[in-house]
């Protein structure tokens, strides 16, 4: 992309009501812009982000197994009737009458839609396992709408349901997308912890957040100070293996972490003192078990082995992909601005040209683009006619994790200027090495 093509509206001023980094960041950088309270329309660069994102989750969920769907924002209050939710949900559902007068209502989550997908059409056992999910808007109207995407009206949620016979199937079913949320997260860059949690109005026993530790997060949690040191990594799992899920869990939550809905003092002791951790963190999702709640109260049934009639084991699971931007810069800033982890980048590198308009300095930008291209990589060329400073400022507020700087004294020595925006490190190139650099 040529910078003096794209939409990249910077705001030269801070913005006002901004209260936290990420939120101030995003606004600066030209990713977001308020539509209204806690509504956002996404510009070409944040929608590019959050594209980058959902694409992550999107793999690492084929990767489990789970099927990718989509259902309506916009539902119909009888489904919510059926689970009593309709009622119980209370202020933050955002409730809708139709031109014929029926209640309607824009999605907070799902269970009840893929409940009724699901008994309409799966009626054996040798249907299941099942795990479906989707990616989409949910509205929520929240008492305090703030922090910008962090906690929004509207936003996008992954929201999948798993359906199983038994409930040592279902348990692995929650197993594997704690799994799968452990390397989606650390693809982006995270390392968000899985903590227990209270199952609030979805209801069910089992449940843990994952929770990304940053001073602006909304929760307190507390934990033992080892969990910090787990990763993931590029472990390879076989997601039907029960057992390999099973310790994945275990060794991810047999320590202390929980959040102050569920925080237990007297547990907490037990932790020795030097490694008590308290803190706060970013929900960034979350998992449940909640065994048959949905599908006694709607119906949904399998024949079972022997011939009778089993309500299927369910839970659901949501990861906050728009969240995520938030949480992502909360975790990776500095006070020049963002710095984009590379799993999440808009553009793998920023092309500055130092004087444009000069011929030999514009060729070599033109040919550095080219053959980043050429190699498969995006990168964003500045070839605006401004000054360096501005150009760099640019560059380091919007946080793409490379940067090559060409200009007319370098050139005659044969080199470019590498610059990762992580370290701040630069280095003297040839054009053709730098290129090599990035792929
Ligand atoms: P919170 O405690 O922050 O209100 P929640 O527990 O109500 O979140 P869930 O029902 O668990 O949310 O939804 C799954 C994920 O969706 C959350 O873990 C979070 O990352 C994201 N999410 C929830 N509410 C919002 C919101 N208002 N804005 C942005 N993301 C949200
Ligand atoms: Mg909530
Ligand atoms: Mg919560
Ligand atoms: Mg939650």
């Amino acid at each position: 992309m040529r910078m003096s093509r794209y939409f990249l509206p910077v705001l030269k001023e801070t913005p006002r009501e901004a209260q936290i980094v990420s939120h101030r960041l995003m606004l600066q950088a030209g990713l977001i812009k308020q539509a209204s309270a806690g509504i956002y329309s996404w510009l070409p660069m944040g929608y590019k982000i959050l594209k980058r994102i959902e694409q992550i989750v999107h793999e690492e969920q084929a990767k489990a197994g789970h099927l990718a769907m989509l259902m309506p924002t916009i539902q119909s209050a009888d489904l919510w009737r059926e689970s009593g939710r309709y009622d119980a949900y209370g202020d933050e559902m955002l409730r809708i009458k139709d031109r014929g007068g029926r209640d309607m209502l824009f999605t907070p989550t799902a269970e009840e839609l893929v409940t009724d997908i699901f008994r309409s059409h799966v009626s054996s056992y040798k249907d299941l396992p099942l795990t479906l999910y989707q990616i989409q808007w949910k509205f929520r109207d929240e008492t305090r709408p703030r922090f910008g995407v962090m906690r929004g009206r509207e936003f996008l949620m992954k929201d999948g349901y798993n359906f199983d016979l038994t409930k040592e199937d279902a348990l692995h079913a929650y197993n594997r997308h704690l799994v799968s949320y452990l390397r989606t997260y650390e693809r982006m860059g995270l390392q968000a912890i899985p903590m227990r949690a209270d199952s609030g109005p979805i209801g069910g026993d089992d449940t843990h957040e994952f929770l990304v530790l940053a001073e602006t997060g909304e929760s307190e949690v507390f934990y033992d100070s080892e969990i910090t040191d787990l990763t993931f990594g590029d472990r390879q799992i076989d997601f039907d293996d029960k057992a390999a899920c099973a310790a994945v869990l275990d060794e991810f939550t047999s320590r202390y972490a929980r959040t102050d809905e569920t925080h237990d003092e007297a547990l907490f002791a037990q932790v020795p003192e030097e490694r008590r951790r308290t803190a706060r963190g970013i929900e960034v999702g979350q998992i449940f078990y909640f065994g048959t709640k949905y599908s006694d109260a709607m119906g949904a049934t399998v024949q079972g082995p022997d011939g009778k009639p089993v309500a299927v084991h369910m839970g659901s699971h949501g990861i906050g992909v728009s969240r995520l931007l938030g949480a992502i810069i909360e975790a990776s800033h500095d006070d020049k601005g963002i710095i984009w982890p590379e799993g999440v980048t808009p553009f793998h590198a920023g092309i500055v040209n130092l004087r444009q308009g000069d011929e030999a300095t514009d060729a070599a930008c033109e040919d550095l683009y080219d053959s980043l291209r050429a190699a498969g990589l995006d990168p964003l060329y500045d070839d605006r006619d401004e000054r360096a400073g501005a150009k760099f400022g640019t560059m380091d507020l919007i946080g793409l994790p490379w940067r090559i700087t060409v200009g007319p004294r370098g050139l005659k020595s044969g080199v470019v200027e590498l610059t990762s925006r992580r370290t701040g490190e630069s280095e003297e190139l040839s054009p053709g090495d730098a290129v090599a650099k990035l792929i």
